[in-house]
C-alpha cells in the first residue's frame, strides 16, 4: 500500500505493534526499530538501514498483553524439500503492467487463507493506482489481511512472520522466505527485505510518526504485504517445485519507455540501469501523463491511471476503464500510424502516442487538432496596410497578390486589394484590414 504524506508530527508507539517483531527477535533477526533511513514514497529502499535492539514502549492500557493468546499455528511445509535453496533475492523493482495474479503469488495467499480461516488475501492492482512502484501491478505482492489490532490477527502475522524468516535445521537463515522468493515484508510500520536481510526490520516511510487507525492499512497494521521475486511469483521456487531455482530478473524496460513490457520468460541477467524519463519541461498534462505512464502495457479491461492517461492523448472519455470505445479510438489511431491491427497498447504504440504528442500533427489519427495552417500571411494578419505603407508585411501581401514584391503599398497594389475584395463581396476600400487579410488566405 501506498503510505501518504504529509509527514506529521511524531506520536508513541503502541505495545501490540512490537508483538510480531518481538518473535521475530526470537526467531533469530536483528531487528531495526527508531533509527535508520524512512523508506521514501514506500518505495522498498534496497539500502540497508543500521539495526538496533527494539525497544520496549508500555502497552496502552486495556491492551492486552503478550501470552493472552494461544499460539497461531505455522502453514505447512511440503514435505521431500531439497536440502539446498535459494539465496535471499536480490531486488527486483517493478517494471512491467501485468496486474494478473501470478500463480505463486496466488498459491502463497491460498495457503495463508487456508491455515488462518477468515482471512483473505489480494493480489493485482490497477497499475499506477498506487503512485509508486509496486509489485502488485506485476501481481507478484500478495496482501494479506490480518488485524495487527486484534489479538488473534496479531498472533497470526507473528506466526507467519517466524516460520517465513526462521532458520531451518541446517542453519540456513530466512529458509522458507527464500524458498518462497519473498523479496521483502512489510508489517506494522516495518519493512524487511532479503536484498537487505542483515539489516533486519527497518522503519517504512514515515509510519512511527502516525500511529492513529487511519494510518492502518498505509502502515501495514492490518494486512502483511509480501512481494516476490520473478521466480517465486511464478510458482518455480523450491517450496512449490522441490528444486531450486535461479534468480529471474524478469522482463527489462526500453530506454526510451518507462516501463517493460509483461513478463514472458525468465531472464537470468540483471536489467540495465535506468533512470526514469520525464517530459519536457512545460509539456502539457497530456504529455507529462504519456511519457511517466510510457511503456505500460493496457488493453481492453485494463483500469487506472494508465487507462486515463490513453484516453486523454486518444480524445475520449478518460474514465480510467478500458472499455469499448476507447479500443475504437485505440484502433483507429494504431491504423493511422501503421500498426498492426490490434487493441492493445504495446511498446509500439506508446511511441507512436509520445511521438504524436511531443509533435504537431501531420496525418490523420494523430493525437492533437490540427492548428490553422500557417502561411505566409498568417504573421502579418493583425497589421492593416494602406496606400503608402512599407515592409515586410507589404512584401508578403504583394508576393500573394502576384505583385512586383517592393516592399512599398502603391497603386498597383491598392489595385489588386480592391480586385480582391469585389471577389470576395468586401467593401472595395483598397485598404487591408481583417476580413481582406482572411480573403487571401491569412
Ligand atoms: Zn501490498
Amino acid at each position: 500500500m501506498p503510505v501518504p504524506a504529509p509527514i506529521r508530527a511524531a506520536g508513541p508507539t503502541v505495545r501490540w505493534a512490537r508483538r510480531g517483531l518481538t518473535v521475530a527477535v526470537a526467531a533469530g533477526l536483528l531487528v531495526a526499530v527508531g533509527t535508520g533511513t524512512a523508506v521514501a514514497g514506500g518505495t522498498p529502499d534496497p539500502s540497508p538501514a543500521p539495526s538496533s535492539p527494539a525497544p520496549s514502549s508500555p502497552a496502552p492500557s486495556g491492551s492486552p498483553g503478550p501470552g493472552t493468546v494461544a499460539p497461531a499455528p505455522d502453514p505447512a511445509v511440503p514435505d521431500g524439500l531439497p536440502a539446498a535453496l535459494e539465496d535471499p533475492s536480490p531486488y527486483l523493482r517493478q517494471v512491467s503492467c501485468d496486474p494478473v495474479a501470478k500463480p505463486g503469488a496466488t498459491a502463497l495467499g491460498r495457503l495463508l487463507v487456508a491455515t488462518y480461516p477468515g482471512t483473505s488475501f489480494g493480489v493485482g492492482r490497477a497499475c499506477g493506482a498506487d503512485g509508486i512502484a509496486s509489485e502488485h501491478y506485476e501481481g507478484r505482492a500478495v496482501d494479506w489481511m490480518t488485524p495487527g489490532r486484534d489479538p488473534l490477527g496479531a498472533a497470526r502475522a507473528a506466526a507467519v512472520l517466524r516460520w517465513l524468516l526462521a532458520p531451518d535445521a541446517q542453519g540456513h537463515p530466512f529458509a522458507l522466505a527464500r524458498r518462497l522468493g519473498v523479496m521483502y515484508l512489510i508489517w506494522d510500520d516495518h519493512i524487511w527485505g532479503s536484498y537487505a536481510a542483515e539489516a533486519g526490520w527497518r522503519p517504512y516511510a514515515t509510519c512511527a510518526s502516525h500511529p492513529d487507525p487511519s494510518w492502518d492499512t498505509a502502515c501495514h497494521r492490518d494486512h502483511i504485504h509480501v512481494s516476490l521475486s520473478w521466480a517465486g511469483a511464478t510458482g518455480r521456487t523450491s517450496f512449490w517445485t522441490r528444486h531450486v531455482a535461479a534468480t529471474d530478473y524478469g522482463p527489462c524496460r526500453p530506454a526510451d519507455l518507462n516501463w517493460a513490457a509483461p513478463y514472458a520468460t525468465a531472464n537470468p541477467v540483471p536489467c540495465p540501469a535506468r533512470t526514469a524519463l520525464t517530459a519536457p519541461a512545460g509539456a502539457p498534462a497530456v504529455e507529462v501523463a504519456l511519457v511517466r505512464d510510457s511503456g505500460a502495457t493496457v488493453g481492453p479491461g485494463s483500469t487506472g491511471p494508465v487507462v486515463t492517461a490513453v484516453q486523454r492523448a486518444l480524445g475520449v472519455d478518460a474514465d480510467g476503464q478500458f472499455g469499448a470505445a476507447t479500443a475504437a479510438a485505440l484502433t483507429a489511431f494504431r491504423a493511422a500510424h501503421g500498426l498492426p491491427v490490434g487493441t492493445t497498447v504495446d511498446a509500439a504504440t506508446w511511441r507512436a502516442l509520445l511521438a504524436a504528442a511531443a509533435a504537431p500533427p501531420t496525418q490523420a489519427g494523430a493525437l492533437r487538432p490540427p492548428p490553422p495552417p500557417a502561411g505566409p500571411l498568417t504573421l502579418y494578419r493583425a497589421q492593416t496596410l494602406h496606400y503608402g505603407s512599407t515592409g515586410a508585411a507589404v512584401r508578403a501581401l504583394q508576393v500573394a497578390l502576384h505583385v512586383t514584391p517592393s516592399g512599398w503599398f502603391g497603386p498597383l497594389t491598392q489595385a489588386a486589394v480592391s480586385r480582391v475584395q469585389a471577389a470576395h463581396h468586401l467593401p472595395v476600400t483598397g485598404i487591408v484590414d481583417a476580413a481582406t487579410w482572411l480573403a487571401l488566405g491569412a
